[in-house]
């Protein structure tokens, strides 16, 4: 087979599996949703279809560098990820973890901040935040650009941090599960998650939920470092509120269901 067919084909086996993972998380987190806060997402079809759609080219884009890089890995020895757990003391397999995420949320915040520019948020990034209220769908649904500024991320990091290909697996769940729930509208981690000593630097929907409300704050990906550093940390976000608006959007049948009795309060 020649070398660009097996790149291509590659890239393809990449996208297929960025694709169909973000379907399974995205279905299974809508699903839980489904069960936890009925109604939650009602009446808001039309945007979850975009979501989907936006989402799956992502995941084309996303698998393009992706299926380069694993190419080289399997057929010329690139990258430093390794596969004998031996080959590195075993505390690097957890700070090797710590590292690609401080690493992939830095390049996150930074780049996010940047898409935040009025211009650049009207060519790259408003294709995410129309998603009002977000869902357990919109995890992926960014505008081309934004998709390649995240695309380029890991498979360029594995060239510089080594990592065990089981750590590496850990970092794609984390950055899949976070990526979905951060968008599903309701908080599932338990509170020291995200409120206390260490929920007060660490990343969950409440937080991201404040960045899709206000939108010039909480830039971060997984960790409040920057957004605490650099003064944009905006605490976090009120779940009720979009409660309410879904209880509205249902005109008052079934809504109790729906806002937990707390419409009225925060209407
Ligand atoms: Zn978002
Ligand atoms: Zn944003």
């Amino acid at each position: 087979m020649s070398i660009p067919l097996a790149i291509l084909l590659s890239a393809v086996a990449m996208t297929l599996i960025v694709g169909v993972r973000y379907l399974l998380a995205s279905a299974g987190f809508a699903f839980a949703t489904r069960v936890r806060h009925p109604g939650l997402y009602r009446g808001l079809d039309p945007q979850i279809a975009k979501e989907i759609r936006w989402s799956l080219l992502s995941a084309a884009i996303y698998g393009i560098p992706a299926g380069i890089v694993a190419w080289g890995w399997q057929h010329r020895g690139w990258t430093a990820i390794y596969r004998d757990v031996d080959a590195y003391p075993l505390w690097y397999l957890p700070l090797s973890v710590l590292l690609y995420l401080f690493a992939h949320d830095t390049w996150f915040y930074w780049t996010h901040r940047w898409m935040h520019r009025p211009k650049w948020f009207r060519i790259a990034h408003a294709v995410h935040h129309a998603s009002r209220p977000p869902t357990a769908w919109a995890a992926m649904a960014f505008h081309p650009i934004e998709a390649l500024t995240g695309a380029v991320v890991i498979p360029l990091l594995v060239f510089v941090i080594p990592i065990h290909i089981g750590a590496l697996a850990l970092v794609l769940t984390t950055m899949t599960v976070m990526g979905v729930t951060n968008h599903m509208g309701w908080e599932m981690f338990p509170r020291f998650m995200w409120a206390g000593r260490l929920g007060g630097w660490l990343i969950t929907a409440s937080h991201h939920q404040r960045h899709h409300e206000r939108y010039g704050c909480n830039f971060g990906l997984y960790f409040r470092f920057w957004d605490r550093l650099c003064g944009t940390d905006g605490g976090l976000g009120d779940f009720e509120k979009e409660r309410a608006r879904a209880a509205r959007r249902a005109g008052g049948a079934g809504a109790g269901a729906v806002a937990g009795g707390d419409a009225d309060r925060h209407a």
